[in-house]
């Protein structure tokens, strides 16, 4: 590959590039050239980062950076000159290709310093042989402050998570955490506050690809294991989070004189967004992406979800990592990028404001009812570009043509959806608010695109050509100029062949000679002797071709090159001055762009509700749970595949009275009755309802879920070393100690990574727990039958279980959810289907015989045991209320998962079980 400079030109104190004839220039060892001390004292400046070294068209590292990258990227690894006596390792990549390969460092975890040449290196020599091309860092690249389409995922977010703490002096108050996040991509950023117990969800629901903290709270020996599960989690200097001059960062980013202007903001809170805006300082080096002032989320306003919930619940991908068969796969019927990360967002964060709620169903029902409304919408979404990134990457000098007519296509697709959509001007409130937005843009902005931009555009500005013929006087007057140049070069050609009697006689191009005459060799001769070689001057000699040049040839040379530097010099003026125009508009195309989406999210909210019959479902303060026919979204379409219908079942946890609190259903039944199926796709219509989407059931009352919990048991975690039964406790314990009267728990075969009593009692306690004290709505599946008699007791417990029908000693799953108690597990003509020996089945059936028949000779109900019959009836009020058992739920409450290393879990754990040994023992005597 030739290494040629833009310019043509190599600094005057380098070694020559890659297989240079020159001895280097630093060979005695200990002087370190002039550019060695440049590129050293921009690293060390740069200790955490690659740099990423501009030298003509590649970018070159250097040392330890070499060393690691060529193994990162799988490029060679090569040397140039000598820095104290040693090699230097060198390796590079292409500029024209540097995307890729950042991609792929950033994905490894590694942060890259860009230095670029700050000068042509011309300028460079003026100043005297040993000056040095002046270079400077332009931006650091981070995984959290991308801008490049080739480095984001079109589909989702990219964002930067700061995380502040305020430690409160007085005892027993609270440690306070602030978030701010941003996405530099699409300039949003938000605020919230939030508790130590919910830092893990809050990280969880914005699922960050680069997280921000002060280097103490990086090394917080309560927080590190959190890190640890986290990537890319940049510790920072103190200053960056420091709470006295963080007001005075804030304002001046967005020149404004107070942060009251983004409404109130606690200290705490106005730290972390400082922080957020230095970060994007330091990295982006005098760019300033167009960031929203930062919008305050309010406590309490999403429904919590932990990161064991969504994982569980496959909100946004499965347990094995892909979004396909996720939730968010299954309803995102978006059809731009920005709409489907807005549907990202609200799948995420679903709301418990019922207001709110119904304003997004309002909208979603207006494009179910109007079919024509919803395919218009569509076809003109589809072929709407991604104006937020464009106008981010514009205002970050990272914007190419095809960006400005992004711009442009943005601004109309959205005026001419404002006019088709007009019956919708007044109502309902988020489309009208909308299609206001949408007409917010400049038109005028757009009008002078149109006329700039050329029909076809190139990627990158330098490449020159993107301005329409006829846009400009002076550029039209350049362009001919050099056309005219090119022609007078044909007429050159035919001139020479005459001249020399050469008819294949050509003028040719490349970017080592120029212009050059290329004759065959049989020729060449005749060139290089009188009377011709008085105008013919040899310049190089290949096997089949010689070539020379001449002074005329080089005249017009470099009249070619003037003119075509001219006319890009002039289309990159061109460029500046509408990225601009367009930069003004910044907040007006903001909002449309925000606009395009949310009707992009309902339009395919709707699609999805019609093709799959989804119904509106009915949502307010109340604590119903009354699902009418629902469905598994996700299970449902995975069997229409194969044209399987999905059994619809209903689930009622309202209150039995106005004064009492939800109920809770316990499920009973055998394997693969469609337990866990049931359970979580009450969890899934709960989600769906409240970010605004239509459900999957025939109809249904909600009253608004504030936290929601899904756990299921003997859940295998070895990654984090942990026992599969600790981390079920822990789990069970982060519920008991978190859940109000309005959380959802779905609890999914607690107990079962234990021995039978124990887990019962576990599980037992853990049922009376929750009705008695946290007095939730739940949904509890289970293979303990004997828990089926708590609801003697229990008046709010409610035993449903999944059908099954024998039938011919097979076992067939009629996935029914029907009231009463699963009579027997099935589990033997389940091993059967499973495919275990029938000599196995025969002998399990025997085994199974004698055992029932025992049981019959020494009759004993589950209530008889002594374990449970010596347990008085737990107060309803306080688990310390109740003996032995109750020490067990309250330790076991007392817990607090996120905040135990895992000895100090483990050690809990033998508490626990000491505790229950005893509760055993006191029950026993009695
Ligand atoms: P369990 O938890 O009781 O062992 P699952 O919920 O895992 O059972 O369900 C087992 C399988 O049964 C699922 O993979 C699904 O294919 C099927 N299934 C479950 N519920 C239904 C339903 N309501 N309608 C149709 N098929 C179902
Ligand atoms: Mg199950």
């Amino acid at each position: 590959m030739a290494l040629t400079n833009p310019k043509g030109l190599s600094e005057p104190d380098e070694t020559p590039p890659k297989g240079g004839a020159a001895a280097p220039a630093a060979a005695d060892a200990g002087r370190v050239t002039p550019m060695m001390a440049q590129y050293i004292e921009i690293k060390t400046a740069n200790p955490d980062c690659l740099l990423f070294y501009r030298m003509g068209d590649f970018y070159e590292m250097f040392f330890e950076d070499a060393e690691t990258a060529s193994r990162a990227l799988g490029i060679m690894l090569t040397k140039r000159g000598k820095h104290q006596g040693e090699d230097i390792p060198m390796c590079g990549v292409p500029v024209e290709r540097a995307d890729e390969y950042l991609h792929r460092l950033i994905a490894l975890g590694h942060r890259v310093a860009v230095c670029e040449q700050m000068e042509d290196p011309a300028e460079a020599k003026k100043r005297g042989n040993k000056s040095v091309v002046r270079r400077d860092v332009v931006r650091l690249v981070t995984p959290g402050t991308l801008t490049e389409d080739t480095l984001l995922d079109a589909r989702r977010n990219n964002y930067l998570l700061a995380i502040a703490r305020a430690r409160l002096s007085s005892v027993g108050e609270e440690t306070r955490f602030a978030l701010a996040w941003i996405d530099i991509s699409t300039g949003e950023f938000r605020i919230a506050e939030c508790e130590r117990i919910s830092l893990a969800a809050e990280i969880a629901r914005l699922e960050p690809s680069e997280i921000i903290v002060s280097d103490a709270l990086y090394a917080d020996a309560e927080l590190v294991p959190l890190w640890r599960t986290l990537p890319a989690v940049t510790p920072l200097t103190r200053d960056v989070f420091d709470g006295a001059t963080a007001e005075r960062r804030l304002t001046s980013f967005f020149s404004v004189a107070t942060s009251e202007a983004f409404g109130t903001l606690t200290r705490l809170e106005v730290t972390a967004a400082a922080a957020c805006v230095t970060y994007v300082e330091r990295t982006q080096i005098g760019q300033r992406p167009p960031l929203s002032p930062p919008m305050r989320e309010s406590a309490g306003a999403t429904m919590a979800i932990d990161q064991a919930t969504r994982g569980n619940l496959e909100l946004m991908r499965t347990l094995a990592g892909e979004r396909r068969g996720s939730l968010s796969e299954a309803i995102d019927r978006t059809v731009t990028s920005a709409g489907s990360r807005l549907l990202a967002q609200r799948l995420s964060a679903p709301l418990t404001d019922p207001e709110q709620i119904n304003r997004r169903l309002d909208a979603v029902s207006a494009f179910v009812d109007d079919v024509a409304a919803r395919a218009d919408i569509r076809s003109r979404l589809q072929g709407a570009p991604d104006l937020a990134r464009a106008l981010a990457r514009l205002a970050v000098d990272r914007g190419g043509p095809r960006d400005l007519a992004a711009i442009r296509d943005g601004i109309l697709a959205a005026a001419e959806l404002a006019r088709a959509l007009d019956a919708y001007r007044e109502t309902p409130a988020e489309i009208a608010e909308a299609l206001k937005a949408c007409l917010k843009p400049d038109g005028m902005l757009a009008a002078e695109l149109s006329a700039a931009l050329a029909a076809e555009l190139p990627a990158l500005k330098r490449d020159g050509g993107f301005v329409r013929e006829g846009y400009d006087t002076s550029l039209d007057e350049t362009r001919a100029l050099r056309d005219e140049s090119r022609r007078v070069i044909a007429n050159l050609q035919a001139r020479y062949a005459d001249e020399t009697g050469v008819r294949a006689l050509k003028i040719r191009h490349n970017n080592v000679l120029g212009y050059f005459v290329e004759v065959t060799a049989q020729h060449g001769d005749k060139l290089m002797s009188p009377p011709l070689n008085a105008s013919f001057i040899h310049r190089q000699t290949l096997a089949g071709q010689v070539r020379f040049t001449t002074t005329e040839l080089g005249e017009l040379e470099a009249k070619i090159a003037s003119a075509a530097e001219r006319s890009l010099g002039l289309e990159l003026d061109i460029f500046e001055r509408l990225t601009a125009a367009v930069i003004v508009d910044t907040d007006a195309l903001k909002l449309c762009a925000d606009a395009l989406a949310s009707l992009d999210v309902a339009s395919g909210l709707a699609a999805l509700a019609a093709e799959r019959a989804y119904a509106r479902p009915h949502v307010d303060a109340s604590l119903d749970f009354v699902i009418e026919g629902g469905r598994h979204p996700v299970v449902e379409q995975a069997l229409a595949r194969d044209g399987t219908p999905f059994v619809a079942n209903d689930c009622d946890l309202a209150p039995p009275s106005e004064t009492q609190a939800g109920r809770i259903w316990l499920i009973t039944g055998p394997n693969m009755a469609g337990k866990s199926t049931f359970l979580r796709q009450n969890a899934l219509i709960a989600i769906l309802a409240q970010m605004g989407s239509f459900i999957p059931a025939k109809a249904a009352r909600i009253g608004v879920v504030d936290r929601l919990f899904s756990r299921v048991g003997a859940a295998d975690d070895l990654a984090r070393g942990r026992s599969t039964f600790m981390v079920e406790m822990v789990e069970t314990a982060a519920i008991l100690n978190q859940a109000g009267e309005r959380a959802l728990v779905i609890l999914d075969e607690i107990g079962r990574g234990t021995a039978t009593f124990d887990g019962l009692s576990i599980a037992w306690a853990t049922v009376e727990h929750l009705h008695d004290v946290n007095k939730c709505r739940a949904l509890f599946a289970t293979h303990f039958h004997e828990l089926t008699a708590l609801s003697a007791r229990l008046n709010r417990l409610h035993n449903a279980t999944v059908r099954v029908k024998e039938w011919q000693g097979e076992v067939v799953f009629l996935h029914e959810v029907v009231a009463g108690a699963a009579d027997r597990s099935y589990g033997i003509q389940v091993a059967k289907l499973a495919g275990l020996p029938a000599a196995v089945i025969e002998r399990a059936k025997l085994v199974l015989a004698n055992l029932e028949q025992e049981d019959r000779a020494a009759p004993k109900g589950f209530e008889d045991l002594p374990l449970f019959a010596a347990m008085p009836a737990p107060k309803p009020t306080a688990a310390s209320a109740y003996d032995g058992f109750g020490a067990l739920a309250s330790g076991l409450a007392a817990l607090n998962p996120d905040e135990m290393s895992p000895r100090e879990a483990m050690e809990a754990l033998y508490r626990l079980k000491e505790a229950l040994a005893k509760a055993h023992n006191k029950t026993s005597k009695t």
